[in-house]
């Protein structure tokens, strides 16, 4: 993760986004990083937006394939989609502005590495809640493909967004006073992905849960087994109930900083 570092920094200093020879070479450090020699990767330069989204990444289950569209990303930074009030509103350097790009060319490809290790994780032999949320989503990845709200609330594409954040925001605290701003910034979204999908009523894997097997789980009783059983930690992270205080507490968070 140091030597991506170096190449988020030295690119931002010289105000240059990521070209394609830097991702090759993080790509590279990734699949030696994770153990992953058997996957395949391609990064691609067309701008074709058939998609119902715009897809700036992808993994292929089948072929273990990993794909990146370069151009695309660029486009997306270039057009500013994400981030039009962002570095006003939090007055960020023009050093932290490229890092936070950069940082965003190096999410996608973090998130799409983070489906190849669900793929390691599920053809493993793990009994941990993680392993068994992995299992059920892939058994029904060819409906959730197609399904929006299932889509949305996936608990793949939850994991992959959480835990790829996490990994950008331990890999750059390293550089804590040179990007404090960007660093708020960055927890701050990190705490809206987490709460994604949350009511007062519901959880997003639940939620989930539900829309894919067709029926209703929604009962007191599971709800305190859930609360019982596994720390808030775990339940924020995989999308469980959360308490009333929880819930409100961190919704207070996202909004203060707002
Ligand atoms: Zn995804």
């Amino acid at each position: 993760m140091k030597k991506i570092l170096e190449i988020i920094i030295n690119y931002s200093k010289e105000s240059k986004l990521l070209d394609e020879h830097a991702l090759n070479k993080i790509i590279n450090i990734l699949i030696n990083e994770y153990n992953l020699q058997n996957i395949n990767y391609q990064i691609k330069n067309d701008f074709n937006f058939s998609f119902d989204r715009v897809r700036l990444g992808f993994y292929m289950w089948n072929s273990k394939t990993l794909t990146i569209y370069y151009k695309r990303i660029i486009n997306y930074i270039k057009k500013g989609y994400y981030s039009t009030t962002i570095y006003y509103q939090y007055k960020l350097s023009k050093f932290e502005t490229y890092v936070y790009k950069n940082l965003f060319i190096l999410e996608t490809i973090f998130h799409e590495f983070e489906h190849a290790l669900q793929h390691k994780d599920y053809e493993s032999q793990s009994e941990s809640l993680e392993h068994k949320l992995i299992s059920i989503s892939t058994k029904n990845n060819y409906r959730i493909k197609d399904n929006c709200e299932l889509y949305n609330l996936s608990i793949l594409e939850r994991l992959a967004n959480i835990n790829s954040r996490e990994k950008i925001l331990l890999m750059i605290s390293s550089l804590n006073n040179e990007v404090n701003k960007l660093l708020d910034l960055l927890f701050r979204q990190l705490m809206m992905k987490r709460m994604e999908n949350y009511d007062i009523y519901d959880s997003p894997t639940i939620k989930y849960l539900e829309l894919l097997n067709g029926k209703r789980y929604e009962s007191e009783y599971l709800k305190e087994q859930i609360l019982s059983l596994y720390s808030y930690d775990d339940r924020i992270k995989y999308g469980l109930y959360l308490t009333k205080s929880e819930l409100s507490d961190n919704l207070l968070l996202i909004k203060k900083r707002g």
